[in-house]
């Protein structure tokens, strides 16, 4: 099957563009771009051939189709050769059955798709197997890039690191100075990136590495490509895979530029496209009460939206208040039905500890994720029975201030009903003895 996709301006104006030219927006309207898939060749094959494929290639060793991503390459980025692809096995992460949790918020079959447990520790692994690919395949094709480049204080920049130093392409990576924690700063600098600490803030970053892309030799990885949601759509295919290729009820997924419950949506609707499944599950995007300006629009059933100056929220990576990818988002959540919620950060940080002490290890993110959940499942919005996924966006090992800070009860404005601290003891048997007696019960 000859297969090509291509870029297609998001907002209408019917310009398309090839996958291995530099650009990231409309020439002739300054639109996003989208890419899109030819769906006439694809449905070419019917969708029970199409689940044995994934099926025989799913975690299998095969490079690259082993790949989360790359075992679905047909539907998300064929125009890279096989050998021109930069994976690391991403995808392919387990669901969690939140058995005791759920059985807590009165759920009783809740999963927590763990999307952290990938090679940087986050979902951006998805994306940026598909983007660091294509810029292989373009300097294969002699294009000039000198650089992957991207402006971001975490999760983006470490799987931008990874997989350039992977391929061998250097990447260039723009902070704030004296704004990013060591942990944050550590995963570029392990991986070779030319890390730039900048006397500003992030937007000051963000505006700098626009001119540099305007440059030639640059390439940007920042969300306004969209090739990254191509990757990040295999996260749909994925769950629906797992659970033998049925659709769940309820989607939950924290929400900062919006591209990944974008993705998450199209996904959905490709593979309904296709065949794959025959319906559609509701979507719930999850924002930080201090980052909502999806929260907010969705108030007025979308008919305004407002950016908004972001407050400072434990879950940093959404800390965002003029959304890159709003206007897609909406499209996609009008389609499956969808809500917004909201979750402050007291609610957010006990939501995580939580479900913490039922063996998880919760990012802040999809802490904002839990919260939005219980509050729904509270309001009989979401029901018992219902199959409900969460999408958890990074591993908590990634955020150890944040989890030693709850324990620590130094997180400002939080209660931390679930501490747990360490008991200092003496090596003295008898009194070890009385005081686990006393605490273990
Ligand atoms: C990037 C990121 C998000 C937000 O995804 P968007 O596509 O910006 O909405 C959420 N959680 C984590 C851990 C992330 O790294
Ligand atoms: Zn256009």
């Amino acid at each position: 099957m000859q297969l090509t996709a291509h870029f297609q301006c998001a907002s209408g104006c019917g310009e398309s563009y090839p996958l291995n030219q530099v650009i990231y927006r409309c020439e002739v309207c300054d639109g996003l771009l989208e890419v899109q898939h030819d769906i006439q060749q694809l449905k070419k094959k019917d969708a029970k051939s199409w689940i044995d494929l994934f099926d025989a290639r799913y975690m299998r060793t095969n490079f690259p189709y082993g790949s989360g991503v790359w075992g679905k390459k047909e539907l998300v980025c064929p125009n890279v050769d096989d050998e021109n692809v930069v994976s690391m096995f991403e995808g392919g992460t387990n669901l969690f059955w939140a058995e005791r949790f759920g059985r807590q918020i009165g759920l009783d079959d809740l999963w927590i798709k763990q999307c952290g447990n990938s090679h940087t520790g986050s979902f951006k692994d998805l994306g940026m197997t598909v983007l660091v690919s294509m810029v292989k395949q373009m300097l294969f094709e002699g294009k000039p890039i000198k650089a992957v480049i991207c402006a971001s204080t975490g999760d983006t920049s470490a799987a931008l690191s990874a997989y350039a130093a992977a391929a061998g392409i250097p990447s260039v990576i723009l902070l704030p100075r004296d704004k990013v924690s060591t942990t944050q700063l550590i995963q570029p600098i392990a991986n070779g990136a030319l890390t730039l600490a900048l006397k500003t803030d992030f937007d000051g970053c963000m505006s700098i590495i626009q001119r540099l892309a305007k440059t030639e030799g640059f390439y940007l990885a920042n969300s306004m490509n969209s090739l990254r949601i191509e990757g990040q759509k295999t996260i749909s295919f994925e769950l629906v895979q797992q659970f033998d290729w049925n659709v769940p009820d309820w989607v939950i997924i924290p929400g900062g530029n919006l591209g990944n419950v974008t993705a998450l949506g199209l996904g959905f609707l490709m593979m309904k496209d296709l065949g794959l499944v025959d319906k559609l599950p509701r979507i719930v995007c999850a924002q930080s009460a201090r980052a909502n300006p999806l929260y907010r629009s969705f108030k007025t059933n979308f008919e305004e939206f407002d950016s908004l100056k972001a407050e400072t929220t434990l879950a940093s990576a959404i800390q965002i208040g003029n959304p890159v990818s709003v206007w897609k988002a909406i499209k996609i959540l009008k389609k499956f039905d969808g809500i917004v919620e909201q979750a402050t950060e007291s609610e957010l940080t006990e939501a995580v500890a939580q479900a913490d002490q039922t063996g998880l290890f919760n990012c802040p993110h999809t802490g904002v994720a839990l919260a939005a959940l219980m509050k729904l499942a509270q309001s009989g919005q979401i029901q018992r029975r219902d199959r409900v996924i969460v999408i958890s966006t990074a591993s908590g090992l990634k955020f150890p201030d944040f989890k030693i800070g709850y324990h620590e009860k130094t997180l400002e404005g939080v209660e931390s009903q679930y501490a747990n601290s360490p008991v200092a003891l003496d090596p003295d048997y008898d009194d070890i003895r009385r005081t686990i007696d006393q605490l273990i019960n």
